[in-house]
This record gives C-alpha cells, structure tokens and sequence, in this order.
C-alpha cells in the first residue's frame, strides 16, 4: 500500500526519546526550549512556542492577538475544521469568505467583502503547502486595522518572496501532528516577532499563570513534552531533505501526468517554494470517470490517495446552523467536488511514482 502520508523516522528519533527516558524529564524541559530555539531560527522569527498541537497553536495564537466574544474573524471554508474551531471556543464569529480556483488560498477580493465594524482577525491558510497571498490580505488588514493569524499547519519548508511560512502575519500556528511535513506524533508551534504576543502565549500554554503575578487570565495546558519534542527536534534537523524529496516526487507526478484530459495538475507560484504536504490535482467533469471512482480504483490498486477536503466547512452541520447554506461558496465547493490528494511524501519511492502514473494513466491519454 502506497499511503498518503506516512512519517519517516529512523535511529536518530528512537535515540533522542531513549535519551529523554532516560533522562527521567519528560514533561515540558530543556529539550523543548532547544526545539524553540531551533525552530525559531528555522523560519527566522524572534519567538517560538512549542504547543501541543497545531489547534492548541491556533487557539492560543488567536487568544494572544486579543480575539474574543463579540468579534468576527474571517477565514476560508475550504480547510481542516481545526482553523476554524478556535475561533469558536474564544466565543468570536466564523465568517467564511471563498477561496481562488488556482491555489485553493483565501481570495482577498471576497475577504474585503466580510469585512465588519466587528471583524478582529483574518485567518489565512497555507492550503496543500503554499503561502496565501500576503501581499494583499496585508494591505486589508493594515487598512482596518485587522489582525493576521497564519495557519501554516501544512506549510512548514514552504516559502515566499524568499521567506519562510510562518513569516506572513502577526502570529502563525504551525503543526506537528504524524501527517504533516515534519511530526512529534503531536504537537504544534506558535511563532512571532512580537514579544507581547509570545509572552501571552507562554502564559496561555501555561494555565495563564505568569512568573510575576501568579495566575492573571484563563489558561490551558497546552505544553509539549520533552518526549515529542526529542522527536521534532530530529525531523528538523531533516526538514531540507524532506522538502527536496516532496518538491522532486512533485516535479514527477506533474511531468507524468500533464495532458490528460479533465485533470488540473496543481500550479506553484512564480515567487514560491511549495511544501506539498499535500498534491492535489482536480479532477473535472471532462474526466473519464468521476473523481470518487478514481479514489476507489486507485484505492483497490493499493494506492491510498485522500480528499482534502470532501465538504467544505460551511456545509459541515456545525457551521451551517449559523446559517450557511449551499451556495454560499461556488469556489470552495466546485473545489471539494474535484481535488483528489496523491501520495507525494518523501517514503514514495521513484517506483511508486511510476506505478501512480501508469494506473492514473489508464483513464487519461
Ligand atoms: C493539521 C492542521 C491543523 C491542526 O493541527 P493539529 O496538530 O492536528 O491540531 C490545523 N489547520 C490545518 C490547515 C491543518 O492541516
């Protein structure tokens, strides 16, 4: 079976947890606060916070910017529900606004149309692996004084205008869950440049407690183990190999799939690096066969490909009892009917890839 996603780990992972058991520290420690520092320098931030998940990133980086009842934040229906959830638990608005047909991101011209005396905060997403377009939800938001939530959870080793994602807001939440780029099992980071938010964020983490004050606002146990963090440190430590590995089984699968009828090959932006958690190809009404017998043919031949994301979250029962409704979003919704995810990761061998092609193949000249 050629899986969709699966992490790589060798000795180098077993021996940093051995090292950590041994250590008999295994909550929150000095392992953590190295990842912190290794990580920050990785995306080239002043401040990292390791958490203990990409949600847990979210919600607190969303609590620091100030979002609370009342306010409305904007962000795409066209992602994992866990960009949108926290927003909830702060007791603020979802407000959806569509996303562009070619890179599956937010559109700013519909972002500006949801714009409220209320609205706090954005959240843009960077979908599959490539950076949101910054340039002009920036713009937006310096204009209305908004602030920028980066859920970079699928984005990390992508980059734009030569700057690493998690470099394009106030605060950015980036995951380490066993599917994304790089893993700890689970985890999450929250990065920034601002020390005010960084210093809230620890705080949050922490059960709101403050070294000074004592315990001033609600928090949460949000912290991360040594134990994970002896992992995340390792998959640093490989990230660039990683990426290379996806962005070269990228190149392939476009090179062996580009002109079959009815499927869209995903594009990367001139000024991009992609990370490809994900390759998503769109499989259109002028395919042979329907996206979802595509998946189960591929399926059968032992190639375990996904949908990401099969409902768009406006259509999800929890979202659509405020009132959203079919319709709402035609982008977002053309786009859940046609993506189809194709293993990518850096365990596809050069052999998988082939065989990915050859059985797409039988349906596409
Ligand atoms: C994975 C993911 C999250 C949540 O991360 P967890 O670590 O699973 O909590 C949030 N947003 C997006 C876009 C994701 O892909």
């Amino acid at each position: 079976m050629i899986n969709i996603s699966q992490p790589s780990i060798n000795d180098e992972e077993t021996k940093a947890v051995k090292k950590v058991l041994e250590s008999g520290m295994l909550a929150q420690g000095p392992v953590v606060k190295k990842l912190e520092e290794e990580f920050a320098k990785y995306i080239g931030v002043k401040y990292a916070v390791a958490v203990s998940s990409g949600t847990a990133a979210i919600h607190a980086g969303l609590s620091a910017l100030g979002v609370g009842p009342g306010d409305e934040v904007i962000t795409t229906p066209f992602t994992f529900v866990a960009t949108a959830n926290p927003i909830l638990m702060l007791g603020a608005k979802v407000v959806f606004a569509d996303i562009n047909e070619e890179d599956f991101n937010i559109n700013p011209s519909e972002v500006k149309k949801k714009i409220t005396k209320r609205t706090k905060a954005v959240i843009p997403v960077d979908l599959f692996g490539q950076v949101y377009d910054f340039k002009r939800i920036k713009k937006l938001a310096d204009k209305n004084s908004l602030k920028i939530l980066e859920d970079a959870c699928q984005a990390i080793g992508a980059s734009r205008d030569g700057k690493k994602a998690g470099r394009f807001a106030d605060v950015a939440a980036f995951s380490l869950y066993a599917t994304k780029n790089i893993m700890c099992g689970e985890g999450g980071m929250i990065v920034t440049n601002d020390e005010a938010i960084y210093k809230t964020s620890k705080k949050l983490r922490h059960h709101g407690r403050c070294a000074v004050n004592g315990y001033t606002n609600i928090g949460y146990n949000y912290r991360m183990t040594d134990l994970a963090a002896a992992i995340a440190r390792e998959q640093l430590k490989k990230i660039d190999g990683f990426s290379k590995k996806r962005e070269e089984n990228a190149k392939k699968l476009t090179k062996g799939l580009s002109n079959i009828g009815g499927l869209i090959l995903p594009k990367t932006k001139k000024d991009s690096v992609h990370a490809f958690n994900h390759y998503t190809v769109r499989i259109t009404d002028d395919f042979k066969i329907k996206r979802d017998e595509l998946l189960a043919f591929l399926r059968k031949k032992g190639i375990n490909c996904g949908v990401y994301y099969d409902k768009p979250l406006h259509l999800q029962p929890l979202f659509k009892k405020m009132g959203y409704k079919e319709g709402d979003f035609p982008v977002a919704e053309k786009a859940a009917k046609e993506v189809l995810s194709i293993p990518v990761h850096p365990m596809v061998s050069t052999k998988d890839i082939k065989y990915i092609i050859e059985s797409i193949r039988e349906y596409g000249k």
